[in-house]
């Protein structure tokens, strides 16, 4: 059930961030703007983004002092 409503939540959202762990500096300022809470530091080392949460919105983008997160449509779904 839980995962249904998974996958209708990627069909509506067409794109999802995506954050080049190796240049991230763990700074938070993605975290702090994310309406999803979908972006979480590991060991205070990188930023990683949940799929399932992410709805593309590019908050994190903006945000992002080293410019490091795109936003992409997502992979095996209708452009
Ligand atoms: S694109 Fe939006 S929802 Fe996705 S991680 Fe960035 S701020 Fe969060
Ligand atoms: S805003 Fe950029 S540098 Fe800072 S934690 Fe997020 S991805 Fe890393």
């Amino acid at each position: 059930m839980y995962q249904n409503v998974i996958e209708k939540q990627k069909r509506r959202f067409k794109k999802k961030a995506v954050i080049s762990q190796s240049e991230c500096v763990a700074c938070g300022s993605c975290v702090n703007v994310c309406p999803r809470g979908a972006i979480t530091i590991i060991h205070g080392i990188y930023a990683k983004v949940n799929d399932d949460l992410c709805i593309g919105c590019g908050k994190c983008k903006i945000a992002c002092p080293a410019s490091i997160i795109k936003v992409e449509v997502r992979d095996n779904e209708e452009k």
